[in-house]
């Protein structure tokens, strides 16, 4: 069984000590860095640095708080993330999200290139063959994974597993492109998008949302275009339409979610045995993706942080807390008038997300068994 170190979002003192920072410092304490890493060693943190319009994200002064005690402990640590959109614009949204050297007190660094196409093919399994893992996290010796845990559209919930996931993974690879990058998950089952003229009322929320530029609506006509063979299925323009006049036919959610296991087992096997170690940051618990360009106002309340060197102990001690805690009201938890009791996630987002740790436990990445010990 593993343990996994806890610290509540509620303040009872009215001390340093008993702040998320200061709670977040004894955590780190309580783990023993150096049992992890060496002096001198590159210790990646990787976070998700949100984007243009999503503001709930780990924040600076956590990541600054383990970029501090891995410098205590003599280790090189950097903070890093791979691109969503190109490098140098990823890095200004960082930067306006308030992560850069001088506020996290190490670099900020993109770990697949600039153009995101810095990347490795690493051995996956039986769904995904092979994936192309960012060459940064794939060259690091260690790593601590600072993860915001919210909802996701696709997987439901998103917490260490995904971060590492998809956040460790390219979108694309240089010659094989996105088939064997982010976008090899989202296309499981090989969904086809369907467009419904009748439905549609043209708000263009679709074409401005899908990050790669792949739906143009004709000028003439008004009809929608979508390059298949481009578009990775992330389900961004489903999920945005208000008319629902854009679906994704044929898609396979929980072959999906078991991808993701699949995927994080890849990544983790660039390291040696205990050389990563996991945060989860249960904070402004959103409904969606850190990656959409909005945050919605959270639909659960803050719980704290926990601390593992064990990803499916954590995710299984994150979700467990989840499902106690009630839904948050003004809310789209209230929207879809989700009660005290039910499952919010998966009642927000439809989607299997256990099976995550499902396959993770059954890959051998950890044990949904835990011990908690609150700090
Ligand atoms: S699913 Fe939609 S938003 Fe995503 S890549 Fe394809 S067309 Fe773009
Ligand atoms: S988001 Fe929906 S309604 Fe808006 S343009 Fe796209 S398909 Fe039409």
């Amino acid at each position: 069984m593993s343990t996994v170190y806890y610290s509540s979002a509620r303040v009872h003192k009215w001390k340093y000590d008993d702040s998320m920072p200061g709670k977040l410092e004894r955590l780190l304490k309580e783990m023993d860095l150096a049992r992890y890493f060496e002096p001198k060693e590159w210790v990646a943190v990787k976070t998700h640095f949100g984007s243009e319009g999503a503001h709930r994200i780990v924040r600076p002064v956590f990541l600054r708080k383990v970029v501090e005690a891995l410098k205590t402990i003599g280790a090189k640590p950097f903070v890093t993330d791979t691109v969503r959109i190109k490098g140098l614009d990823y890095l200004e949204v960082a930067n306006a999200n308030g992560i850069n050297h001088l506020s996290v007190g190490a670099p900020v660094v993109i770990a697949d290139g600039l153009y995101g196409n810095d990347n490795i093919i690493v051995k996956a399994g039986e769904i995904l063959g092979e994936i192309a893992v960012a060459s940064l996290i794939h060259d690091v010796p260690a790593m601590v994974v600072c993860s915001h845990i919210k909802g996701h559209i696709n997987s439901g919930y998103g917490g260490a597993i995904k971060n590492i996931a998809m956040g460790a993974v390219s979108a694309a690879h240089r010659h094989t492109g996105w088939r064997s990058g982010r976008g090899a998950m989202h296309a499981i089952g090989e969904g086809k998008l369907i467009w419904d003229a009748e439905k549609c009322e043209l708000c263009y929320q679709c074409e401005e949302i899908c990050p790669l530029e792949c739906i143009k609506f004709q000028e003439g006509d008004k009809t929608f275009y979508y390059e298949d063979e481009r578009c990775w299925r992330c389900g961004r323009c489903t999920r945005v339409c208000p008319e629902g006049a854009v679906i994704q036919e044929g898609a396979d959610g929980e072959v999906f979610v078991r991808s993701l296991a699949e995927a994080a087992k890849a990544v983790l096997s660039t390291f040696k045995q205990g050389k990563v170690i996991y945060i989860n940051f249960l904070t402004e618990i959103q409904p969606e993706c850190d990656c959409m360009p909005g945050a919605d106002v959270p639909v659960i309340q803050d719980q704290g942080i926990l601390i593992s060197e064990d990803i499916v102990a954590i995710e299984q001690a994150s979700i467990d807390m989840l499902l106690k805690a009630d839904p948050l009201p003004q809310s789209a938890a209230s929207d879809k008038e989700i009660k005290p009791g039910d499952d919010v996630l998966l009642e927000l987002n439809k989607s299997p997300y256990i099976l995550q740790l499902e396959e993770a436990e059954r890959l051998g990445l950890g044990k949904r068994q835990y011990k908690l010990i609150e700090i």
